[in-house]
């Protein structure tokens, strides 16, 4: 398989733009959860550059679990995120949560996001895979390592071998945290795979107060990057305000990751 070490034994390293993700560096990737204004967008644009991310995250189609909240601002939010790359030079990650919104969505974003609800979206894999575009695959919720790798192999299979892996927590029987992130799974795809592998511990604990354990954790299993929430008012934001850094605990995340990427 196109995703294994078999396959490839060397690591894959991305290059978007100019910022290489895998090999020796750790990138971050990092933002609000949703895109929410035009002004919250671009102050969180600056914090995270200036705490020293490459990656604006935002979304701005949001898959949310009741139609009744916040859907995202669309491609009002995409123009948003593209004036943010302008401003600050940072790579923009954002999901695209069906086929009909690939174009639009690659037209302004650097990084394609596959959510954890669409990884087995069989027809939009391989959609993106016919894209082109660097893609971030999230893992499903429910998904088996094995299951995750396959998905990965259905944008290869389209000519497509710029992915990365995203471990973002699956669910388990604990329900203090909001999904129970899966480290060991960094390990065993670095075994498998020559891919680059982010972790996201904002949706992989839901918890802001883990964020951080859980981000130098990462660092230390192995990872090629990190995903992180950071909104410049978390009490106040649209979505998952719960698992969102404030600028200043981000801050502190990137002073301790770095360290730790050092002696890796
Ligand atoms: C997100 O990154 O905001 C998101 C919706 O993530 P996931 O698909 O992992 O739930
Ligand atoms: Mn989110």
């Amino acid at each position: 398989k196109l995703v294994s070490r078999e396959f490839k034994n060397e690591d894959t390293v991305i290059d978007i733009g100019g910022v290489l993700v895998g090999g020796s560096s750790l990138v971050v990737m990092a933002g609000p959860c949703a895109v929410e204004s035009r002004e919250q967008l671009l102050v969180s644009a600056q914090i995270v550059k200036e705490a020293g991310a490459q990656f604006l995250r935002g979304g701005a189609y949001k898959p949310r679990t009741s139609p009744y909240s916040f859907q995202g601002l669309e491609e009002k939010g995409l123009e948003m995120l593209a004036e943010a790359r302008t401003l600050t030079g940072l790579k923009i990650v954002t999901e695209v949560v069906d086929i009909q919104s690939v174009p639009v969505v690659s037209a302004y974003a650097d990084v394609l996001q596959i959510g954890a609800r669409n990884m087995q979206n069989f027809q939009l894999l391989k959609a993106v895979g016919k894209s082109g575009m660097p893609v971030l695959l999230k893992r499903g919720m429910a998904a088996t390592i094995n299951e995750w790798l396959h998905a990965a192999e259905y944008i290869m299979n389209e000519g497509n071998y710029n992915v990365m892996f995203c471990e973002r927590g699956i669910r388990t029987f604990e329900d203090y945290t909001r999904n129970t992130l899966d480290l060991s799974a960094v390990a065993a795809i670095k075994n498998l795979s020559h891919l680059p592998v982010i972790v996201d511990p904002s949706h992989g604990t839901g918890l802001w107060k883990l964020v951080r354990p859980m981000a130098r954790a990462a660092v230390a299993s192995g990872a090629d990057g990190l995903m992180i929430e950071v909104h410049p008012n978390p009490a106040e934001a649209l979505s998952d305000g719960n698992q969102s850094l404030t600028p200043e605990n981000f801050r502190a995340l990137m002073g301790e990751v770095s360290a730790i990427a050092t002696v890796m």
